[in-house]
């Protein structure tokens, strides 16, 4: 669990800081009253903090004196402060290297401070790419993202950033200059846009030089933001870096959303479809086999009617959970396509193993106890209709496996009926 440092001399603050963290956060908190509380902590604990969240002034320190102390431990710091209404101390605490800084008298601080220390836990898995043929410019780019806990990678040119990205995953933010030999800034982005959308990555470009021009150049090339190095202010830094990555965050968050069932977080229909559309053209061109199944629960309804729409939820939930467990390979693709109705794709199966396999997923379900209420459990079976000839047309093996499905639920549910159990199929197995 990750350790927060919180050195705050007002009891009150203190206590509003504590009560709103440890409700939003999963961490260990450390409160220190004063500097030498506070080293008294780092030393006890090795240093070993997460992050600390430092009051400016303390009534052994009161000019920002524990800022250096904590920072020069190599931990991120976020500045609680009662004023910074001049420039002087802003700048001068930007100095320090501090990660960010909060004013106290905001009702909104403390939602500030809790997403901030949340995203210092997600930086950690988000790497950056800096592309500048300027060493130093480069050094002072990766010190201000590393502070946030960035993974930072550099590169000196437009190439060496393009070879990169390719081979290193999880890159989620390029940061380039525009001047480069062998390719420059603008021409790096249109080469990346061309191959990832602004979901997949994202640029944000720089350049030191005055031309006006140069912010809508990289704009049009596809870059979501633009700095100019000749004013360049840590914190508006830090605030654009933020926005690229969040932006990012919310694609891949609704994406998630249009592509998943919340109830079961299986996928939902529309992308079951589209993507089993994709593996049938695919398995076709190589001659793959496939095998197509369709699950439904039997007699939901009385679930429902009998324990409550919520005790019906829960079954819903831990069905999709053991078919997903039950499915091991990587590539069948699952989805909840209806209200108890399920479809599997499995690729490159042979029938008698995709058989045997539904078979088996249908007796473990019908043995396992499904726990509803802190005291009920229910036992719940399915039926599946299984298609396992590719046919003419993905809409064919979904029509099968419908027709297969009625016939069990027709034949008593709690049945698995494929183009295996039909009875001309039966004739030549025997
Ligand atoms: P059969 O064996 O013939 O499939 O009978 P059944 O009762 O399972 O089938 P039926 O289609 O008659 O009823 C399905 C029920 O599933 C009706 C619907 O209210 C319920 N249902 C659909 N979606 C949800 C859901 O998200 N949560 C809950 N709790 N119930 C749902
Ligand atoms: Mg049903
Ligand atoms: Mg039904």
């Amino acid at each position: 669990m990750r350790n927060l440092l919180i050195v705050e001399d007002n009891r009150i603050a203190g206590t509003l800081i504590r009560t709103k963290i440890s409700g939003a956060l999963d961490w260990n908190l450390f409160w220190a009253r004063s500097l030498k509380d506070a080293i008294e902590l780092l030393d006890q604990h090795q240093n070993n903090f997460f992050a600390a969240l430092l009051d400016y002034r303390l009534p052994d320190a009161d000019d920002g004196e524990a800022i250096q102390e904590v920072v020069s431990r190599g931990i991120p710091s976020i500045v609680f402060t009662a004023t910074t209404s001049t420039h002087d101390i802003r700048a001068g605490l930007w100095k320090k290297n501090i990660v960010d800084y909060v004013v106290k008298d905001n009702a909104q601080s403390l939602n500030y401070i809790t997403e901030l220390l949340s995203r210092l836990e997600k930086n950690l898995d988000i790497y950056v790419l800096v592309a500048d043929d300027s060493q130093s410019s480069r050094k002072m780019l990766s010190k201000l993202l590393k502070t946030h806990n960035y993974q930072v990678i550099e590169a000196g040119n437009g190439k060496e950033a393009l070879k990169i990205i390719e081979s290193q995953a999880g890159i989620r933010l390029v940061i380039t200059d525009y001047s480069m030999p062998e390719m420059d800034g603008v021409k790096l982005t249109r080469r990346l846009r061309s191959k990832y959308g602004k979901d997949g990555v994202a640029v944000l470009g720089m350049t030191g030089d005055q031309q006006a021009a140069m912010g809508a150049n990289f704009i049009k090339a596809g870059a979501n933001d633009f700095i100019n190095k000749s004013n360049f202010i840590i914190e508006e830094f830090y605030c654009r870096v933020s926005q690229c990555v969040e932006t990012i965050e919310r694609i891949a968050e609704i994406r998630e959303l249009a592509t998943t069932d919340p109830l079961t977080g299986l996928y939902n229909r529309r992308y079951f479809y589209e993507t089993a559309e994709k593996i049938y053209a695919s398995a076709k061109r190589q001659k793959r086999r496939l095998a197509f199944a369709t699950i439904d629960i039997d007699r939901f309804k009385e679930i429902n009617d009998t324990y409550g729409h919520q005790a019906g939820d829960s079954v819903l939930k831990q069905v999709a959970h053991l078919l997903k467990e039950h499915m091991q390979r990587a590539t069948d693709l699952i989805a909840r396509v209806g209200g108890e109705e399920f479809c599997v794709l499995a690729d490159d199966i042979a029938p008698q193993h995709a058989y045997r396999m539904f078979e088996e997923l249908r007796a473990a379900l019908a043995e396992h106890s499904i726990q509803i209420k802190d005291y009920k459990k229910v036992k719940v079976t399915v039926s599946i209709g299984l298609c396992t000839r590719r046919g003419r047309a993905l809409d064919n093996m979904l029509r099968n496996s419908d027709k297969f499905l009625y016939q069990a639920k027709h034949e008593g549910r709690n049945k698995t009926i494929s183009d295996l159990t039909t009875p001309a199929m039966k004739k030549i197995d025997s």
